[in-house]
């Protein structure tokens, strides 16, 4: 069976900066173990990359899953987390009311140019009136005011309501039990997916025997985890 390597490629090298891929190694037993390794190194750049070292694949994968696990409960529990999406859309749609208004404002205003319009031209005979262009000016302002009509109503329609709280926490659930669900039953590129949403950068540090993970700042409180990990020594 062909092993999977979740942080392949998501995973970098302390010393180089190469990327960490997976590598299976079997003992004289037969038994298997899931390494990464810098792949800089293993492409023959040791004069980059002196100091050999492999980062065991379970206890890194296991430490990842585990902080995204931690973080998504924490996030799911947060009591104000609905009512700060609903601030959010809420500053959204409250941009779109503003459009709305401006544009009321101008229909008004057209309305006052046409009624105007009209007024004088009842003071006017026909001449006088297609004389100074007020027919034109009828129709231009005519024109205009359906323009702003279609626009407003336009803008009207794009305005959608701000679902109240109890629905927002309803959509937000559902939402942690597909991100549950993608961490516990996923295929390995779900899982990827995933670990990339949340994580920034997970560095390999031989010299201190960690594995520094950097989180995106919008999602996670804590910004560098680590956890230790015996290097194993190859290819000197
Ligand atoms: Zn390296």
């Amino acid at each position: 069976m062909k092993s999977e390597y979740l942080l392949s490629g998501l995973m970098f090298c302390g010393v180089c900066g190469g990327k960490l891929t997976g590598r299976t190694q079997t003992s004289g037993k037969g038994y298997k173990t899931r390494y990464y390794t810098c792949s800089r190194r293993s492409a023959g750049h040791k004069e980059d990359c002196p100091k050999g070292y492999s980062v065991p694949a379970t206890l890194v994968e296991e430490y990842v899953l585990g902080i995204i696990r931690q973080d998504l409960a924490q996030l799911q529990n947060d009591e104000s987390l609905p009512l700060l999406v609903q601030q959010e859309l809420e500053k959204l749609t409250g941009n779109r009311s503003e459009v709305a208004e401006r544009l009321q404002r101008q229909l008004a205003k057209s309305d006052q140019e046409l009624a105007n319009l009209r007024e004088h031209l009842l003071s006017l005979s026909a001449g006088a009136a297609k004389s100074l262009g007020l027919y034109e000016r009828v129709q231009q302002a005519t024109e205009d005011r359906e323009r702003i009509e279609c626009e407003l109503a336009e803008a009207s329609r794009d305005a959608v309501g701000v679902p109240d709280l109890d629905v927002l926490r309803a959509r937000l659930a559902s939402e942690f039990q597909r991100l549950d669900d993608a961490m516990a039953l996923g295929t390995l590129e779900e899982k990827r997916e995933l670990i990339a949403c949340y994580v920034q950068t997970i560095k390999a540090d031989p010299d201190q025997q960690m594995v520094h993970i950097s989180l995106y700042p919008t999602l996670m409180s804590q910004i560098v985890a680590g956890t230790g990990f015996e290097p194993v020594t190859s290819g000197l």
